[in-house]
């Protein structure tokens, strides 16, 4: 079966009416660089910052970033590779950068974090765009955004980053900015962002966890976490026609993409970028390579009926299955 699936790498995501979707991965590691070149990733949507940060005893420099940075891109190019700025706080702890507080998960996380501390976000965005020079093929985005103001603040801080390297003699092109929407109110006001950002990403992960009010690493409530949810699935079809109405690249970074029933369903939705997990990639490819758009449209219609997430779990695998 292994086998199989390698064999899968150079052939298109594409179902049997033709429709073609791009298969993109979630990175950290260098080891993910390779494992997802084998399998035939078409780009990176979420290269996770934080990880390199963790596994150091201080915050890396601006030197130390542009190399780290500079491998990543070089792997994939010309791939995009989307890189996330740090996204820490929540369950993402710095050892050599503790955050104490009550309700980590609403509290100082992600961008909240790096808009108070403008020279992290700095040094880190200079590294990435000195990273890019001359490959061009680096987005960058943002985490846990929850109000425009924060996108405006960040865009200022990634146009004085850019300004600066460039004045330095780099030769640079402006990388496309996105914002992730993994908090509700952005559900809500994703045309707005999809009006003012280069890209839209879900990050299923954390909107289930705060669709839900379920945390997402809590074993009492894990029954409870379901990114089949029927409204995790209203919010994500109302994401996907708001980045439409306003022309706006979408795709879906979160884990439910790597799994093969979600991603028919996602596919169906109009996400026509999803990144996941290496492991994963083969699996959901030969699965969206076995139907046609078709059906997975109507597989859709016929979930969105339902009303429960066991009950749609339970649909789409009986529709799997007999596909054989
Ligand atoms: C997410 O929240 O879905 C996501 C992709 O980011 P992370 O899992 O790193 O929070
Ligand atoms: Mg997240």
């Amino acid at each position: 079966l292994a086998k199989g699936l390698e064999s899968l790498r150079d052939q298109p995501c594409e179902t049997t009416c033709g429709h073609r979707l791009n298969l993109w991965v979630n990175t950290g590691l260098m080891a993910d660089v390779m494992r997802s070149l084998d399998r035939g990733a078409e780009g990176v949507g979420l290269y996770r910052t934080e990880v390199p940060f963790l596994l150091r005893d201080r915050f890396p420099g601006e030197e130390e970033q542009t190399r780290i940075y500079r491998q990543q891109l070089e792997a994939f190019a010309p791939r995009p590779v989307t890189m996330r700025t740090l996204d820490v706080g929540g369950d993402k702890a710095l050892p050599y950068f503790p955050i104490e507080e009550a309700n980590p998960f609403l509290g100082w996380r992600g961008l909240r974090v790096t808009l108070d501390h403008p020279e992290i976000f700095l040094v880190q965005v200079r590294a990435m765009l000195k990273a890019s020079e001359d490959l061009d093929n680096l987005r960058i985005m943002l985490p846990m955004v929850t109000n425009m103001a924060e996108l405006e603040a960040a865009n200022g801080l990634i146009m004085r980053a850019f300004n600066e390297v460039m004045e330095e003699g780099h030769r640079l092109v402006y990388p496309p900015v996105g914002v992730m929407i993994e908090v509700p109110a952005a559900v809500y006001q994703a045309r707005e962002f999809a009006a003012r950002a280069d890209f839209l990403s879900v990050g299923s992960n954390d909107l289930t966890q705060y669709l839900l009010a379920v945390d997402r690493n809590n074993a009492r409530v894990a029954d409870l976490y379901q990114s089949l949810h029927p409204a995790v699935l209203r919010a994500l079809m109302q994401v996907v026609e708001a980045a439409a109405s306003e022309d706006c690249d979408v795709s879906i970074c979160g884990e439910m993409a790597g799994d093969p029933g979600a991603a028919v369903l996602l596919m169906a939705m109009g996400y026509d970028i999803l990144s996941m997990s290496a492991t994963n990639l083969p699996k959901v490819k030969s699965v969206l390579r076995a139907l046609s758009r078709e059906q997975a449209d109507t597989l859709l219609q016929d979930v969105l009926a339902l009303t429960s997430a066991s009950e749609v779990e339970a649909l789409i695998n009986e529709r799997l299955t007999s596909l054989g």
